[in-house]
């Protein structure tokens, strides 16, 4: 009768496992990410992410998000952020001073999460509309003092693993005032390289970089077409070639310009392209279900409104208006759109820095 029960014990228990849902049977999996993609809209604040609701003809892809939250990005010299010390608290979770590039309130270099992530065999990956020198991604790999030394940031890019990288900043690697040329050191490492089209040169089994201009890529609205969901696209495909997992770095750098110029058609066609680019991000990871999905800006740039329409002392309410308070950052705090393992870490309100600390749980051992 005993070895009855204990035969009758195992079955159900057995049955019940297996009636289970795979995803609650290993709770603690389910928070650790094997990959992130983390994409940066620099300069977006809720009103830049808000014109994805009212100037597109697509669903914005913001409304998938379940896990939301608010980060206050104050850095330590300043009341307001800039793009520098905004990135540098995402890459190594460390607050510092505006212009910091890599290093901590004293200019100390701290590991940033793309470095971590290629020390431990994950894959790695920069993809911005911006210079790949410019402030955002170059927090990712360099450790500079200030954001100005370009060719220095491009200097620590050749001492860093980054298997695929596609942007802007060409002049930086290959016309530089110190007479080095990169480009051949990088193509003698193995590297497949594009200068003027993207994946002209791709070799899925090769580490690749497209540096499709001098400084920054066009504009939305001067023709850079499909470049960030495209390239996004490539770096999801290559970089999940590897088993143990990889780090990618989106950035619609170029959200922030539109800002700094007032523009709001600039803002929203750049919008648009980030949205389109978030959304392959997103069918990316609810088919791996592995894949940690964080969407977030460094701060918010022009103080973008949506306003009524003035118009002889009356508000016209049939009409959105983009106006702008500023031609520079705001201190706002900033929307944090989380999906996949992880997420739910992202909900609240919490500093800058913070998501590094969020970011890092369970990816790496
Ligand atoms: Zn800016």
């Amino acid at each position: 009768m005993q070895l009855f029960r204990t035969i009758f014990a195992a079955v159900a228990l057995l049955l019940i496992g297996a009636c289970q849902p795979t995803k609650t049977v290993n709770r603690s999996a389910t928070t650790a990410p094997k990959n992130i993609i983390l994409l940066i809209g620099d300069g977006m604040g809720l009103t830049q992410v808000s014109t994805s609701f009212y100037f597109s003809d697509q669903p914005s892809n913001f409304a998938r998000f379940k896990h939301i939250g608010l980060h206050q990005n104050t850095p330590t010299d300043a009341k307001i952020t800039d793009s520098a010390s905004g990135a540098t608290a995402f890459s190594t979770g460390f607050k510092t001073y505006n212009a910091a590039i890599g290093v901590d309130s004293d200019t100390m270099p701290q590991k940033t999460i793309l470095e971590i992530a290629a020390a431990q065999g994950k894959s790695t990956g920069l993809v911005a509309t911006s210079s790949i020198t410019h402030a955002t991604p170059a927090a990712f790999f360099a450790h500079v003092a200030n954001r100005n030394s370009h060719e220095d940031i491009a200097a620590d890019f050749m001492k860093t693993s980054v298997d695929f990288t596609a942007g802007g900043g060409l002049k930086f690697y290959h016309e530089r005032s110190d007479r080095k040329d990169f480009l051949p050191e990088l193509a003698g490492r193995g590297y497949q390289i594009d200068t003027s089209t993207l994946g002209q040169h791709y070799d899925a089994s090769k580490p690749y970089i497209a540096l499709l201009a001098a400084d920054g890529l066009p504009k939305m609205t001067e023709g850079r077409g499909d470049f960030l969901p495209k390239a996004t696209q490539m770096a999801l495909q290559h970089l999940s070639q590897n088993k143990k997992g990889f780090f990618l770095m989106v950035e619609g750098s170029q959200i922030d310009w539109g800002g700094h110029a007032n523009d709001g058609t600039y803002v929203i066609e750049e919008m648009k392209d980030f949205d389109k680019t978030i959304g392959l991000a997103l069918d990316f990871a609810e088919k791996d279900g592995n894949t940690l999905v964080v969407v977030t800006a460094d701060h918010e740039t022009g103080g973008l409104a949506l306003s009524s329409l003035q118009a002889f002392g009356r508000s016209d309410y049939g009409q959105i208006n983009p106006t702008f308070s500023t031609g520079g950052h705001t201190a706002a705090l900033i929307p944090v759109f989380a999906y996949g393992p992880g997420a739910e870490r992202f909900m609240g309100i919490y500093q800058n820095n913070d998501i590094f600390g969020k970011m890092m749980e369970g990816f790496v051992k």
